[in-house]
């Protein structure tokens, strides 16, 4: 009698020793999803439009400073560079786009990549016209994004600048629908003809992204590069690897720039 009671109240004990487990571990799930999704958006900063420098800068207050911000993953044509020759009627266009955007004074919400600043001071952000929900959401990114926006309106390339190069591969899938769709700039000969050439080797970039090829060789010098180095060989040139060893075996080696060690 004495012994099964003992044997109950041990039993009870794995019990509810089991059951603190399974509940601590339940809040312990709920706890970390919640930082998880905190930490999305807790980066996020509220800032304030001063003025639109191009189409691919703007400035901005920010905790009562005024900053040059340089949108992160494109690239429009210059309108307001000191080498007056590298200005051009169409990145008046883009310039004049992201005016119609930007209003003074009006809120935006600024997201980071990797880097905090650029060589020339600039934060190297991206720009949300309303606060989003998940940042990585590509539903969000196309419909509140700017730097999505003016790619995907034909006013920007997509442009690669390691380390900020989270969403490339999906602002260059953007830059090939715009380019296809004749949109903006695209429609007046495609910016020009060096960007339709850019296009053209962007869509064989984004081919191998893909997963057609995951390793483009230099035939004369051995290189081997990932599809989105920004170095990568000539057309000519190239060798397609699906595996890296296949490369190895025949001789070449990784460039450190795109493939690390
Ligand atoms: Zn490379």
């Amino acid at each position: 009698m004495h012994n099964k009671k003992g044997i109950f109240i041990f039993l009870w004990c794995i019990m509810l020793f089991c059951g603190c487990q399974i509940a601590a571990e339940q809040l312990e799930q709920g706890l970390s999803q919640q930082t998880e999704s905190v930490s999305q958006t807790e980066d996020i900063e509220k800032a304030e439009v001063a003025d639109v420098v191009d189409g691919d800068t703007i400035k901005v207050y920010l905790d009562g400073e005024k900053y040059t911000i340089r949108m992160i993953g494109i690239d429009t044509p210059e309108s307001v560079h000191p080498d007056q020759s590298k200005n051009t009627i169409y990145g008046q266009k883009a310039s004049e786009y992201a005016k119609e955007i930007f209003q003074e004074g009006q809120t935006v919400y600024l997201s980071k990549d990797v880097s905090d600043k650029d060589k020339y001071d600039r934060l190297l952000r991206y720009i949300w016209l309303e606060m989003p929900e998940d940042v990585n959401d590509e539903k969000e990114i196309r419909q509140k994004m700017y730097n999505a926006k003016v790619i995907l309106d034909g006013y920007a390339n997509a442009y690669q600048y390691a380390p900020d190069d989270t969403l490339y591969s999906l602002f260059l899938s953007f830059e090939t629908e715009a380019a296809n769709e004749k949109r903006g700039l695209w429609a007046e000969n495609g910016l020009n003809q060096e960007n339709i050439q850019k296009a053209e080797q962007q869509q064989q970039k984004l081919d191998a992204i893909e997963g057609e090829y995951a390793f483009i060789g230099n035939r004369n010098t051995k290189k081997l590069h990932s599809p989105l180095c920004s170095n990568l060989p000539k057309e000519e040139n190239r060798v397609y690897f699906q595996y890296m060893q296949d490369a190895i075996d025949q001789g070449y080696v990784a460039d450190k720039r795109c493939l690390g060690e």
